[in-house]
């Protein structure tokens, strides 16, 4: 099945620099997704088209679909700020808010009207279970997440975005700020949500992509060159 169809996809910023060229690719349902290429080539300008994020700034420009499935939607036509509501996005640097790590991971439910006390108990367990924190924090939700270390900052970021039930869980480097067993410890998290989320991640590590996608996805100045099964393009160690 799929989640997401991108057609004929161009982008432009509002200088004119265009760095999507004529992209078409499928996303598949539950299934992770990478995006890697050299630096530069438009990985993290493809990512931020899912969740509008170019328009925040003034003057770009878009051309072709992206298709939210099975609804058909072209989220290029859809209000930014809806399209933000549906799809959640994990940044390079680990970015929670200075709150403490209960009320971090429930901040986008408030915004949905989910407030009954036991529904956000639930689903900060759920969602801390699926990025792999709930046993190092469960005594400890009313700590500041700032205390935490930067693998468990970025581990928080996940959960906050798997908590509002994304139709598309974007992830834009998320270990390149991290340590190698913080990132090992994402890794891990990333192999558990296949088969339950739908991931797009940009990495600019092929190994990592090797490691933890479905589909590899390979951009070179801004066109799609290789699209495959993950396992049909590298031999996994
Ligand atoms: P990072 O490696 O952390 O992603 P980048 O160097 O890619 O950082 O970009 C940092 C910021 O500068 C981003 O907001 C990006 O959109 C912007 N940027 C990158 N290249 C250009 C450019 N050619 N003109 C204007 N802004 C750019
Ligand atoms: P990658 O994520 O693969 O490193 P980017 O998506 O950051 O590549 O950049 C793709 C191209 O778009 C690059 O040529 C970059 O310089 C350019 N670019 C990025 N951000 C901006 C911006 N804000 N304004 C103009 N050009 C940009």
């Amino acid at each position: 099945t799929l989640r997401a169809r991108v057609s004929n996809l161009k982008f432009w910023y509002g200088d004119g620099t265009q760095a999507i060229d004529d992209v078409s690719m499928p996303l598949v349902d539950k299934q992770v997704t990478a995006l890697i290429g050299p630096s530069g080539c438009g990985k993290s300008t493809f990512l931020r088209c899912f969740n509008r994020m170019h328009d925040l700034y003034q003057g770009v420009k878009y051309s072709g679909s992206i298709k939210l499935l099975p609804e058909d939607e072209n989220l290029i036509d859809l209000d930014p700020n809806i399209v933000r509501m549906r799809v959640g996005m994990v940044f390079q640097k680990p970015n929670p808010f200075p709150k403490s790590i209960y009320e971090n991971v429930i901040a986008g439910l408030k915004i949905r009207g989910i407030s009954k006390r036991g529904v956000l108990d639930e689903i900060v367990e759920t969602s801390l279970r699926q990025a792999a924190l709930w046993d190092e924090v469960k005594d400890r939700l009313d700590q500041p997440a700032l205390s935490m270390s930067g693998g468990q900052q970025q581990r928080l970021c996940i959960a906050r975005a798997l908590a509002v039930q994304p139709e598309i869980l974007l992830l834009d480097e998320p270990t390149s700020a991290l340590d190698p067993i913080a990132t090992a410890k994402i890794e891990d998290l990333i192999n558990q949500l296949s088969g339950k989320v739908t991931v797009l991640i940009v990495t600019h590590n092929m190994q990592q992509a090797a490691r933890i996608s479905n589909y590899t996805s390979y951009m070179y100045l801004g066109k799609l060159i290789e699209y495959n099964e993950t396992d049909s393009l590298f031999t996994r160690p």
